[in-house]
């Protein structure tokens, strides 16, 4: 592992089992403003000022999904960083970080829960500028609800909250502070930060102040509440485009938007020819630089012979809920002489909204003629073009895992 000039080592702990968040993937990979909540942490972390290494801690069958992350969002981090396993408790996590840091180089240590995605470089800076001086630091922010707490009878008591401040990460630590702290630590799930194991020993930790919008993603929710807080920045919404033409042969009916449209030709093709599905497959994976259907569907795989085209549409749409997006939108123009589109819109319109998930005001299906000019107008070819509005989603309610 290489090291920049630098004196700061940073340690991300995402491997948390998201016990509280419901739902089937781990947080830290639900979606958050179109991309995986930890690839904004690692954004952020490549700002992080004279940092020197990074130790990203993930659960170990999650490791090379997080070595692809980090290659893709960012780059320059990659020969400063391993991606290692993490333990039980986060404790665990913490000394397989700190093992994983280079022997020399980062003697400041940042530990960051990858939960907190709003965290900007200027308070990590804050935050190891203060370890330099004092040892340890953390950042906080006074709390300002009332708090009251209640007893197992129901009732309840309001507590001072005089001097009450709820902590956040990154917390800073002397890289050999930390190293001892975590050392004397006998391992408990009731350790919820590394500053309480300095505590413990004795050793006194400054305090930085905070960020509101620096918030822990904890509950159902929480995530659409950080995104709103994160403002603007990230890529909200795509656009993709999609074409595709097929040679019309004698004997209907033509397979067209899911449909067979009774007539006297039908679509040449390796699957079902259906070429307004392929140009909306094309316009969805345009939309999220996700190649072309060509390249995820060969037309020389014999799987693909005569295959029913829904499958590329629905394939392409998970393929984009996997980079946290999804359809908002589709207009469509369908090139063709005969037969005439005009009886089958309502129809069509209902079979891409359908598989598009799409209410059907948000979907255009438009006919055009070739004015008898040309392949189209000489009724030798039927063409498409489709065009796709992709937004953002985030929260648990897009988990790409789910079904
Ligand atoms: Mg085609």
């Amino acid at each position: 592992m290489e090291t920049r000039p630098g004196d700061v080592g940073v340690i991300v702990v995402a491997a948390g089992r998201s016990t509280r968040m419901g739902g089937a993937t781990p947080k830290v990979w639900l979606p958050f403003r179109g991309e995986p909540l930890l690839a904004r942490t690692l954004r952020t972390v490549d700002r992080v000022a004279r940092l020197a290494a990074l130790a990203l801690v993930v659960r170990d069958e999650e490791r090379e999904r997080a070595v692809a992350l980090l290659a893709a969002v960012a780059p320059r981090l990659v020969p400063l960083a391993r991606v290692v396993a993490g333990g039980a408790e986060r404790t665990d996590s913490v000394r397989a970080g700190l093992a994983a840091l280079p022997a020399g180089g980062a003697e400041i240590v940042l530990v960051h829960d990858a939960a907190r995605p709003n965290a900007s470089a200027a308070l990590f800076a804050r935050v190891a500028a203060a370890a330099r001086e004092h040892g340890a630091a953390i950042p906080a922010l006074p709390v300002v609800d009332t708090l009251r707490r209640r007893d197992a009878s129901g009732r309840g008591a309001t507590v001072d909250r005089d001097g009450l401040h709820a902590v956040q990460t990154p917390q800073g630590f002397r890289r050999a502070l930390l190293e001892r702290a975590c050392a004397a630590s006998r391992g408990s799930a009731a350790i919820t930060d590394e500053a309480m194991l300095v505590e413990a020993l004795g050793e006194p930790v400054a305090w930085v102040e905070g960020e509101a919008a620096n918030l822990k993603i904890t509950r159902g929710g929480d995530l659409e509440l950080a995104a709103r807080l994160a403002g603007e920045g990230a890529m909200t919404q795509r656009i993709g485009l999609g074409h595709d033409l097929h040679r019309l042969e004698a004997g209907g009916p033509l397979r067209l938007g899911g449909l067979d449209l009774a007539g006297d030709v039908h679509a040449a093709g390796h699957s079902d020819g259906d070429a307004l599905l392929h140009a909306v497959t094309d316009a969805l994976l345009g939309a999220c630089a996700l190649g072309d259907i060509g390249g995820h569907f060969p037309d020389r795989a014999a799987e693909n012979r005569g295959r029913d085209s829904a499958d590329f549409v629905r394939h392409a749409v998970a393929l984009a809920r996997t980079r946290g997006f999804a359809p908002r939108q589709l207009d469509a123009t369908v090139h063709l002489e005969r037969p005439k589109l005009a009886p089958h819109r309502d129809a069509l319109v209902a079979r891409l909204a359908e598989l598009l998930a799409l209410p059907r005001d948000a979907v255009s299906i438009k006919a055009k003629t070739g004015e008898g000019l040309g392949d189209v107008g000489a009724g030798r070819a039927v063409a498409c073009d489709a065009l796709v509005v992709m937004e953002a989603v985030t929260g648990a309610s897009a988990d790409p895992s789910a079904p």
